[in-house]
């Protein structure tokens, strides 16, 4: 009989392993893939870290979870600056002075730039909002919008932007400074080393089991522990009772190519609507690296179907009520806390993730 059973060897799981085992419970970790880490998962391709289920880059502005991650490995200094690549045009990302003066050539002051997009605004200025579009187009107006916005969302989430939540929108920064640094948080970098050592040394000391899906064996594995961490899909815990939850899923063609830089940039995304994939990944920059070959990554974003991985929750208006269905049956639950992305069915990132399990973990084990 263990302490915990912790359900999948993501972030999540292995913090409130690591957590667990310091206050010397025993834990069992199940995971139905063949190898820890879950979507942090990264892997070395003629020596280049290669990030398998997508890009992650570390960022926080809470200071005790970057002292926290610190302690399991070092950051390098990589700050994301993606570029925007419309046909066949370049413009940095998030939308700041580069990208504003090299949209309009005849802008170059903070000053020009404001009036450049109200002037814009005013075309199609809504009061409050509704769907992603209004939301983009009171943001920066309208050739932002066509040019970098409109046809990337559409790729990215599989619908017009006028049937999205003005929310996803408001994740990317808008800045008069000529600043690419796509993120505001105050902590940001890579892992030297790579993610999957980060797990490995969290997991130190614990029982894993891979290829090992909890649901092949539920009722016995539910008795093997006195509680349960479950970091799985909720709508599979119960079965799809109420109906399955939706998903994006992502599809992610990786090749070693014979050269040492591809694209001069660790992302590049593809915003035309034509363009099949979302991005193109080179795994190298993210670690400044000089080794003779590269490693790219195409990423084709696609509607989840069962069998696939469930990667982006989509929190929208009709999967957010589906999910306090759940949400209602697992509060009541005493044995089983549902933890992470697809456990909370929420789009957290890295630092979001370790926040809750350290909470959670204090939580339970005080
Ligand atoms: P997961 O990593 O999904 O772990 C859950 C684990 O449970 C998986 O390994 C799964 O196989 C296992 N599991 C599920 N069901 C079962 C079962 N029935 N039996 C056994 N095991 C099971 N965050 C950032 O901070 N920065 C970024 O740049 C960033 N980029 C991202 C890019 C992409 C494409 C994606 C998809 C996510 C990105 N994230 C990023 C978010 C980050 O991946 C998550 O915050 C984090 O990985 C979530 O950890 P988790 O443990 O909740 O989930
Ligand atoms: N987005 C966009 N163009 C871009 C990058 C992002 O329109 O070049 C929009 C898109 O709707 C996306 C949202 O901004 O879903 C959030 O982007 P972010 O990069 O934060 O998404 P992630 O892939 O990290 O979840």
């Amino acid at each position: 009989m263990y302490d915990y059973l912790i359900v999948g060897a993501g972030l999540y799981g292995a913090v409130f392993a690591n957590e667990a085992g310091k206050r010397g419970k025993t834990c069992l970790v199940i995971e139905k893939r063949g190898h820890i880490a879950g979507n942090v998962y990264t892997e070395k391709t003629e020596g280049i870290n290669v990030h398998k289920y997508g890009a992650h880059i570390f960022h926080t502005s809470d200071k005790e979870i970057w002292d926290y991650i610190n302690r399991f490995a070092e950051f390098n200094n990589y700050v994301n600056q993606p570029v925007a690549r419309y046909k066949n045009e370049c413009y940095n990302l998030p939308f700041n002075m580069n990208t504003f003066t090299k949209i309009w050539p005849d802008v170059f002051t903070p000053a020009e730039a404001k009036a450049r997009i109200e002037e814009e605004r005013r075309e199609s200025f809504t009061k409050q909002p509704k769907n992603l579009e209004e939301q983009a187009l009171n943001l920066v107006g309208k050739t932002i919008y066509e040019k970098l916005i409109k046809g990337y969302t559409g790729k990215q989430w599989g619908r017009a932007c006028t049937e999205l939540p003005a929310f996803i929108i408001k994740r990317l920064p808008v800045r008069f400074t000529f600043d690419n640094n796509y993120f505001n948080d105050r902590y940001q970098g890579i892992p030297i080393g790579g993610y999957t050592a980060i797990v490995e040394k969290m997991l130190e000391g614990c029982q894993v089991r891979l290829n090992t899906d909890f649901f092949s064996d539920k009722e016995n594995f539910l008795a093997c522990a006195k509680k349960i961490v479950y970091t799985g899909a909720i709508d599979r815990f119960y079965d799809y009772r109420f109906g399955a939850l939706e998903y994006r899923s992502v599809r992610f063609e990786t090749e070693v190519l014979d050269t040492d830089n591809f694209q001069g940039n660790a992302v590049i995304n593809y915003t035309d609507a034509e363009t099949p994939f979302t991005r193109i990944i080179e795994h190298k920059h993210f670690e400044f690296g000089t080794q003779p070959k590269t490693v790219i990554s195409r990423e084709y974003s696609s509607a989840w179907k069962p069998g696939d991985e469930p990667y982006y929750p989509v929190n929208d208006e009709k999967n957010g009520k589906l999910y306090l269905q759940y949400k209602a049956l697992a509060d009541k639950e005493e044995r089983v806390i549902f933890g992470g992305r697809l456990g909370q069915y929420k789009y957290y990132d890295m630092h979001n993730v370790i926040r809750e399990a350290l909470n959670e973990a204090q939580r339970q084990l005080g």
